[in-house]
Parts: C-alpha cells; structure tokens; sequence
C-alpha cells in the first residue's frame, strides 16, 4: 500500500518566472513528512483549460491526492475554484455564513476608510463564498477560504497562493476526512542526508554501483545523489525496516572515502565551523572572493561571538596597507601566490587580533590568467592556533563558481585547522 499525490502550481506570475514557485517545494516537503509519495509538481497559469489539463493528467496518473495552490481570490482570473468544481461534476453553491465570515473580515481590513464602497468590495468577494457543493470548506487565513473536494476520484485540495496564507491552511487541510482517506495508505519513510566533499560524482556512482551488489537489502534505499556548492549531497529515503541497508550503506562509503565523507547527520560545513569556532575569534582576508566568504561566516547564526572582521583587498596597496603583506613579496611571487596569501592571513590575525584567520587570493577571471596561473588558480592559507594549512587549487567554472566554489573550500579546509588536522 502507499499513497501518492500531485501538486497543481497555478498563476501565471509564477509560469512566467517572474514569481519564484515556493508553494511546490513547501507542499512536498509536507508530504515527504507524511509519508505520501509525490509524484509530480505542475506548474500552469490561470487559464482554466490549463488547469483542468493538469486535473485530467494526475487523476489519469492515479494519484490519491491533488493539492493545488493559487487562483482563489476576488478578481475575475482567480477561477481554481470553479475550474475544480466542474471537473468534479459539483454545482457552485453560495455558503452564506462563509459570505458572513469573509464580510466580517473585510469590514476589519477596511475600517470606514474614505472612498471605499463597502457594498462593491463584498460583492467582489462573493465570489469567495462560492464553493462546490458537498466539499469540505477551510476557514480563510487571508480572505479567501480553501475547499477540499473528496468522492469518486483523487480527493482534491485547493489552497490559495501567497504561503503565508497557504501554509496554515494546509495543516487545517490534512485534518479533513476526505484527506485522512486519501492519504491512508502511506508509509513512513525515514530520510538521512550524507555530504561529501572532495569526491567526483563519478567516484560516488562507482561506490553506489558496488554498493548494490555488496549490501543485503539495497534496493529498498531510494537514493538521490545532487552536486551542490561543490559538494555532493546524498539523501536516502527508506522504510524502518531497511535501516540495516542504510547503515552498511554509511559503512562503505566511509570505508571506501574517508573523510571526504564529512558530515553523516546532514549537517553543513558552516554548521560543522560554527561549533568549532567556539572560544576563538576569526578574521578574514579575501581578494577574489571578495567578501563572500565573510558574508558565509556572518550568516551562522551567532557569529557576533567570534567573527571579528575581514578585509577585501583587491589591490597591491591595500594589500600592503591594510594586511601588510611586502611590496617586494608581491612583485617577486604575484598577487597569487602562497607567500602572498601567507602574509594576508598573519596580517588578518595581527589587525583583528584574532587567533584564527583564513586568506584567499585568486584569479577567477576572464582576464587575468597566464600561462603559469590560468583563470580558476586560487591560493588558500588558513590558521587555527598553530595549525597552518597552505594550498593552491585550479578550479573550474566562470566567475561567479569559481568564487563559490573558493569559499566552500575555504570553510571545509578552515574545519580543518579547527579540527587540529594541518598541512
Ligand atoms: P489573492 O487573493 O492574493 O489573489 P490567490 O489565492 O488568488 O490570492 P494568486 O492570485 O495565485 O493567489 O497569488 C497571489 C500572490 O501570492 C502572487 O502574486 C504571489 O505573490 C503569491 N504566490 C502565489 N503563488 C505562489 C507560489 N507558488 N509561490 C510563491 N508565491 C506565490
Ligand atoms: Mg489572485
């Protein structure tokens, strides 16, 4: 047995880009934790021809459950309702304490502000208080009231659009009995989340593909693998009883990775850096990152506690005024070079009087790459206490990854130091 559902995004702001879709990934995340399987997201505008195509493709699909977001407010192109209605085969019915309740509302939003006809406002949203008969309303969080439309085929959920009305409405949602019904065939998933850094997505496959041999069980592991950041990240969802699978999952990927496997509880390198960075005080030194990776480390919640400031610093000057790295260092290695970052990261320590310190120099391009240092050459120096760590890396990408993917490296090499581990 499981359950499955669909999800109907519809608005055309949303179609045309100029709205990013954020409804989508909230409701599948609330199912994820309910345990129904989610088979597709939809996005369509409000045309109601586009809408009831969407309705006819996850009802055929067989799903249980439809959720669809957007289209239920008073203007003429808001038609969800309506459009759901007729695909049901349910007459529109006036529900005149919902017309009350949605009146009720108006009159506190508008107050007697000059100029408003009250009367034309609530005929406008009359049409809000129109819902198909037999379906189950959800009380307005904005002025728009939810429905859910149980019988014969998929039950389906109409939500409105803005999240923050969305997302109340949706717990209301998951209480009604046509959903409970829907729904009652899920199982309970657990899902973990692994992050490794330093390993190609290939090697991964290679050990998954080994994995799928080697471990009893494995094809009850739903794994998903995704390159982000720099790092990848692997999610497994599986039912309780295939723990023993995923946990000799973990084991091989240690065994055959080490500590490219860094985080077996799914928590990020900032949140790794973070609990490291208790008890001491941090500066930075950038110049081709240019400040990404301070605004990285100001973004950890508490920072104020040990992140004492940097420094960007493109130029020679204010590299020797600021950091004071030598001119003659400079003119003798380049701008990027590991003396030069070296000197940054002590002038960083001396400044802030800070006891750990991370420097990044690099060209990230177009320009500025030679023979000897292409484009994505980039010099690292970190110092925790006395851990040092130096490197020099060529990475890949055009500007804006190379300076992502300089920063991750620079917090995964600062977790590092942190941990004692230097050059
Ligand atoms: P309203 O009464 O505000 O018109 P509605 O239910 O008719 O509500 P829509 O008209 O579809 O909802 O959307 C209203 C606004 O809510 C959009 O302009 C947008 O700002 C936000 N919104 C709608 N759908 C989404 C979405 N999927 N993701 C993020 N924001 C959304
Ligand atoms: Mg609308």
């Amino acid at each position: 047995m499981s359950a499955r559902a669909g999800i109907i995004v519809t608005g055309t702001e949303v179609l045309t880009g100029r709205v990013q879709d954020r409804n989508g990934p909230w409701l599948a995340d609330q199912l994820l934790e309910l345990g129904v399987e989610l088979a597709h997201i939809t996005i369509c505008g409000d045309r109601p021809r586009d809408i009831t195509a969407q309705l006819r493709f996850l009802a055929d699909e067989g799903v249980d459950l439809i959720v669809t977001s957007g289209g239920l407010g008073p203007t003429a192109d808001d038609l969800t309702v309506a459009t759901v209605a007729e695909f049901c085969g349910r007459e529109l019915a006036l529900d005149v304490a919902m017309e009350e309740r949605i009146a009720a509302i108006l009159r506190r939003l508008i107050g007697d502000r000059p100029g408003v006809d009250f009367d034309a406002v609530r005929a406008a949203n009359r049409k809000q208080a129109m819902v198909p008969v037999g379906a189950e309303v959800l009380a307005p969080v904005g002025t728009a009231p939810g429905v859910v439309v149980g019988g014969d085929g998929p039950t389906i959920v109409v939500l409105p659009g803005p999240p923050r009305e969305l997302q109340p409405m949706w717990h209301t949602a998951v209480a009604t009995e046509a959903v409970q019904q829907a729904i009652s065939g899920r199982t309970q998933y657990r899902q973990e989340m692994l992050r490794m850094f330093g390993l190609a997505e290939s090697g991964l496959a290679e050990t998954l593909r080994e994995a799928e041999g080697a471990i009893a069980g494995f094809d009850a592991l739903e794994i998903t693998t995704c390159l982000r950041r720099g790092e990848l990240e692997i999610v497994t969802r599986y039912e309780p009883d295939a723990a023993d699978a995923y946990r000799d999952l973990v084991t091989l990927l240690r065994d055959r990775h080490g500590a490219t496997l860094y985080s077996e509880d799914g928590t990020t390198v900032d949140e790794q850096v973070a609990g490291l960075l208790a008890g001491h005080r941090i500066a930075t030194a950038e110049s081709c990152t240019a400040g990404l990776l301070a605004a990285r480390l100001a973004d950890i919640p508490g920072c104020s506690d040990y992140f004492a400031g940097g420094v960007v610093s493109y130029s020679n000057e204010a590299k020797a005024e600021m950091l004071n790295v030598d001119p003659v260092l400079i003119a003798e290695c380049g701008a990027v070079s590991e003396p030069v970052v070296e000197s940054m990261v002590n002038g960083a320590l001396y400044h802030f009087g800070a006891d750990t310190a991370v420097a990044i120099s690099g060209i990230a391009g177009p320009d500025g790459g030679s023979p000897e240092k292409p484009v994505g050459t980039v010099c690292f120096a970190v110092r925790a206490g006395s851990v040092a760590i130096t490197r020099t890396l060529l990475l890949p990408g055009n500007r804006s990854d190379i300076r992502e993917r300089a920063t991750t490296v620079a917090m995964h090499l600062l977790r590092r130091a942190l941990t004692g581990v230097g050059d």
